[in-house]
């Protein structure tokens, strides 16, 4: 991306704020021309105090030049102050404002987006955090450079060439030859230092990233006993970076003793030209000082030229992934407008195929039909595909080929908030939010009663220990444990009432005495529903109205767990696998004493 697209890029972003810029800009204006005020009250007063020597006057004649000369110079540098104030403040609220609105407009723009998008590998969800935060970071940086430190340095630089330039030709073209130089070598440092500061920022990450790992393992550090090692590493990291940190600053000297030596032979120059003209009678006295003043306002600039060449590239390298992240306009989620006014919950799947974006093939060649009112279970070992087709029947995902039928109605034609509106589920881990137990419930159904809350947590078997804590309903809901987490994010369904329920493993992370608590609470919510169920718990496998056995993303077999048992294939070696592994013989015989 050339800086040219990133600022037409940008445009939508800065046009709200038209009004407010131009007035920074007008205050850069001006304050270009009070820069300038210096330099010409100073060849006034050299000029005019050289007069009044020669005619012999004294400090009592000269009183009233001193007078007017600190007026005049008091008064701009209030003027100066204001302006200065007011090119800093706009300046910040301009960044400030679109920094706001950039950051809500990737929010915005990635909540619409497909699980597609989110699974990618430069979608994880550190890199798409960093990818939106630097962004957002260095655009609004490349704004504020812009309108805060390049218009008013180069605005101010200008007009004090032209005012070099109106003062004598020479002169100003020795100002104007010196400025190539200048460029060129701040070109060079950049040049030198571009990658080293981001190198910089990713070692200070590293470093402090190695601090919290080793304190997050140091059970384990110490059982294997790595100390050394560890410490050994992180010496490494602190090294590099130590290394860094010294090679940025030997250019940045070197380069920057470099620019004072070419501004020293520009002051020379102006000096030795000066007098020149000086002692042919072409100027006043005061000539020297004006030049040297107005050359500094040209050459102040370039001293920061390198600082903003060099963060103009880092806004051009984070705001081309940040661009990408809002014209990842493919991975919005394609709604239709079907609504009918229930949904029964029958799903019919016929030669269903689906391939992951990463191009992982997971299922092949599907047909299957969900019944309403009744629990289907989805078994096979891990990696089969099961979690895979509840993605597609929860519309996270359309299928390559094939066809999903919902109620007789290919689920693409659905109105999709209407859809996941009448769709649970249940996962293995879920998600709780920060907050308390009341709203981590209340989530199912925003505008819920307290009185629903409850009564939605007594079903999920929930409301007695929620009872038993001191906050109650208002503790931090992240701090209860698995088992209760679990009866939340049934408590949700209960109050979101869905008629269609998917569960995903819902007792795998759970202990035995919670697992049986949290069947008490999925028993009750399967009541009356379409539920599909994953699991590895043979009761609730056991349980279910029919079972479809997955293997290598296709459906190897389909019945009742007696029929299936009966058919001695992959479901009864699995359901054998889980019931030696739970020592059958042994606890009957426990169980039978
Ligand atoms: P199961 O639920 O039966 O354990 P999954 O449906 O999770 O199996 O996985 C089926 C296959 O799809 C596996 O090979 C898995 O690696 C792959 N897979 C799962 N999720 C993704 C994803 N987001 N992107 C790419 N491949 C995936």
């Amino acid at each position: 991306m050339s800086i040219w697209e990133v600022f037409k890029r940008l445009r939508p972003f800065v046009d709200p704020y038209r009004s407010l810029i131009i007035f920074a800009l007008l205050l850069t204006l001006v304050g270009a021309l009070t820069a300038q005020v210096n330099p010409i009250v100073l060849r006034y007063t050299v000029d005019t105090i050289e007069k009044m020597q020669l005619k012999g006057w004294g400090v009592s004649q000269g009183a009233s030049l001193l007078a007017l000369i600190s007026g005049i110079l008091f008064a701009k540098e209030i003027i100066n102050s204001l302006i200065v104030f007011g090119q800093r403040f706009y300046g910040e609220k301009i960044r400030i404002a679109i920094s706001g609105d950039l950051a809500n407009t990737a929010v915005s723009r990635i909540l619409t987006y497909d699980l597609g998008f989110y699974s990618s590998n430069l979608n994880e969800k550190g890199k798409l955090q960093t990818r939106i935060d630097r962004g957002v970071e260095y655009l609004t940086r490349l704004v504020q450079n812009f309108f805060i430190d390049i218009l008013p340095l180069f605005a101010n630089s200008i007009v004090a060439l032209v005012v070099m330039f109106s003062a004598n030709l020479y002169v100003g073209l020795v100002a104007l030859s010196i400025l190539p130089v200048y460029f060129w070598v701040s070109y060079k440092q950049a040049g030198k230092l571009s990658g080293v500061r981001r190198i910089l920022k990713g070692q200070r990450e590293d470093k402090s990233n190695g601090m919290i790992n080793l304190i997050e393992s140091i059970q384990v550090i110490k059982s294997f006993v790595r100390e050394k090692y560890e410490a050994d590493k992180q010496f490494n990291v602190q090294r590099a970076l130590m290394d860094s940190q010294l090679k940025t600053r030997r250019t940045n000297f070197l380069f920057d003793g470099i620019k004072s030596f070419l501004e020293q032979i520009g002051v020379v120059l102006i000096i030795i030209l000066t007098a020149f003209l000086v002692l042919d009678q072409q100027m006043s006295i005061g000539a020297i000082m004006f030049h040297i003043l107005l050359f500094n306002n040209v050459s102040a600039p370039i001293r920061q030229l390198h600082r903003i060449y060099d963060e103009m590239n880092d806004a051009l390298t984070y705001s081309e992934s940040f661009f990408a992240v809002l014209d990842a306009g493919g991975a919005v989620e394609k709604s239709g407008n079907y609504k009918p006014a229930g949904i029964e919950g029958d799903y019919l799947l016929k030669h269903v195929s689906f391939t992951y974006p990463n191009g992982n093939k997971a299922l092949h060649d599907v047909s299957m039909s969900i019944r309403k009112n009744q629990t289907t279970a989805l078994v096979g070992l891990s990696g089969a595909g099961k979690s895979t087709l509840i993605n597609l029947l929860t519309r996270f995902y359309l299928p390559d080929s094939g066809m999903l039928l919902l109620d007789g109605k290919p689920i693409v034609d659905f109105d999709l908030p209407y859809l996941r509106e009448n769709l649970g589920m249940v996962f293995q881990k879920n998600h709780i939010f920060k907050g308390s137990i009341e709203e981590n419930i209340r989530y199912g159904k925003m505008d819920a009663t307290m009185e629903q809350i409850q009564q939605a947590a007594r079903k999920a078997y929930l409301h007695d220990q929620v009872m038993a804590l001191p906050l109650q309903y208002r503790s931090d809901a992240q701090l209860l444990s698995g088992g209760q987490q679990q009866r939340i994010a049934i408590a949700r369904l209960f109050l979101k009432n869905p008629p269609i329920i998917f569960l995903d493993e819902p007792t795998a992370s759970l202990d035995a005495i919670a697992t049986e608590q949290i069947k008490n609470s999925l028993d009750a919510i399967k009541e009356g529903r379409t539920v599909v169920i994953i699991s590895h718990s043979l009761s609730q496998i056991i349980d279910s109205d029919q079972i479809y056995v997955m293997e290598n993303g296709r459906v190897a077999e389909y019945g009742t767990h007696q029929s299936l048992y009966e058919l001695n294939g992959v479901y009864r070696r699995i359901f054998e696998a889980s019931a030696r592994s739970l020592n059958l013989d042994k606890m009957l015989e426990s169980l039978r004493k």
